[in-house]
Formats: structure tokens, sequence, C-alpha cells
């Protein structure tokens, strides 16, 4: 799942693309993902693209005034195509296009470019949206700070762990409401950075340790921006991957200590931590299991 580091890099590579082309048309193929209906598809038609934007993890497509925006979820993606195809792609179960935006021309060109957003696997939760302003779309409008964003200090993070009481890090960490952008792989990368459990109680931070957690979420995140910068979509995933010290790990060494990474799994994801690292040693008990053997 592309979280804030590869939507930025991808919302960088976009704005180079796609800056002042027009907009021929959107051909919707996977009519589920589309969320709205007011203003249609149909409005972007000829519309001039001003920039590519992010916000969390929602790409923004702004247009003559009308917003394209893109949540790609698990499983969403984009591909550029320097030439789009000469007929209008058909709805098929078998292909993963969801919506191809098809863009006018080069001066000295016959075909223009296309976008293709695709989805791959049968759980479908891509989402598109036209909406006027970015804050229509519900997600946008209930997300928390940026935490690559200049505001947001010491301070704010403070008090985002003194609202969620004695809720578990990794849960404060990836819901969005709380800080924007940050998803399943890069709040195990910050916890470990952090050296501290996922399963810590958000208001039981020392001073020290809350400086530590602040200087671990901007250098992950930031790190991983500046590696993802210039890089097209099609390079995003892999250079993700190469750079994950536990997440999606199990079983591996941890790049730190030598210890295996250990997973948590629950009903419909899992957590990955390095004990020696994070946890003084002990692993932690996997709800999942200790559930089934009561
Ligand atoms: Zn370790």
């Amino acid at each position: 799942m592309p979280e804030l580091p590869e939507v930025e890099a991808l919302a960088q590579d976009l704005s180079q693309r796609l800056r002042d082309r027009a907009i021929v048309r959107v051909d919707v193929v996977a009519f589920s993902c589309l969320k709205t209906f007011d203003p249609p598809v149909t409005a972007l038609s000829g519309a001039l693209v001003d920039g590519v934007t992010r916000h969390g993890k929602f790409l923004d497509i702004e247009a003559s005034g009308l917003h394209l925006v893109l949540h790609l979820a698990k499983a969403g993606w984009v591909r550029w195509r320097d030439e789009a195809p000469d007929s209008p792609p058909r709805p098929s179960s078998k292909s993963p296009l969801a919506a191809r935006v098809v863009l006018s021309p080069a001066p000295d060109a016959d075909v223009g470019p296309a976008l293709d957003i695709t989805e791959a696997g049968t759980r479908k939760s891509l989402a598109l949206y036209v909406v006027r302003r970015p804050s229509d779309v519900e997600g946008i409008a209930r997300l928390g700070p940026d935490p690559l964003a200049d505001d947001f200090d010491i301070d704010v993070l403070a008090r985002i762990l003194e609202d969620n009481g004695r809720a578990q890090l990794k849960g404060v960490l990836r819901a969005q409401s709380n800080i924007a952008g940050i998803g399943n792989a890069y709040s195990d990368e910050v916890l470990h950075a952090a050296r501290m459990s996922p399963f810590k109680p958000a208001s039981t931070l020392t001073s020290g340790e809350l400086e530590t957690l602040y200087d671990a979420i901007r250098s992950v995140l930031g790190d991983a921006v500046r590696r993802s910068t210039g890089l097209a979509a099609s390079q995003l995933k892999g250079e993700k991957k190469s750079n994950l010290a536990v997440h999606g790990r199990t079983g591996q060494a941890c790049p730190v200590c030598g210890d295996t990474v250990r997973e948590v799994s629950f009903a419909d994801s899992s957590l990955q931590y390095c004990p020696t690292c994070q946890t003084g040693g002990k692993p932690l008990a996997d709800r999942r299991m200790s559930k089934l053997l009561k």
C-alpha cells in the first residue's frame, strides 16, 4: 500500500508529467471505484491540469478548478503510458485497469499520453472522486496534521498522544485522523527506529521518549521521501521494499541488531517488530493465537 513517501513521490512525478496538459477525457472502467457524481467525470474533459499534490495518502490532480482525487488503497497504482491506446478500455474482470486519464498530445505529436489507474486483486477499495474542493472528500476533511509539514512540531505530537490516552502507539500512528499519511508499513518502521513496542500506550511516553518518537517520525518519513523523489511510479515499490527494516520482513534478521524479526497477526493485517530493539527481547503475544487458545 502506498503511504506518504510513495504518494509524495507520485505527486511530484505526475505533476511534472501532467502540468499544463489538457485532460481529453477520463474513462472509468471499474464504476464501483467512482465515489462522486456531482460534478460528473465528464466535467474534467477539456480541463487544464494545474498540478498534482498530496493530502495524506490521497493524490489530488487539480484541473481548471476541479479536483480528481485518488486513494490508491491497498493494491492501487498508476501507470504512465506515452501513447494512449486507440480505443476506450472495456470493463473486464481480468484487467486491473480501473480508470484511464487520456491527455492532450504535445504540439509535435498525434497521440497524447495516458495515465492508467489500476487495482490488483479482488478486494476493490481503490477510490476516485471528482470534487470542487479537496475537503469535499470526507477522508481528506478528517485528516490530522501532515507529519512532514513545518508546523508539525513536538508539541503537536505530544497533544496527539495525550488525546489518545492508553491507545497503543501502533494504532495511534496509523489513524489518519491523528496523523496524515502513515500506514501499516511506516508505523512499523517508525516504532522500530524509535525502539518502542507497538503496544506501548500513547499517553505513557516520557519527555525523552516523546522526542525520540518525534525524531523517528521525521527521519523515517523524510529519508523515504528523499530516496523516492525523482523516481518514476514503476520504480517506487521496489525502492520502498528494499529499505524497510522490519515491515514485511518476518523471519529475517533485524538490520540493527541481527535478532529475528517477528510478527503479530490481526484479522486483516499484521505488524512486524524486532524483539531486541523494541520489546526488551520479549516476543509479543499474538492476539489472534492467544484468543484461539482460550
Ligand atoms: Zn533489532
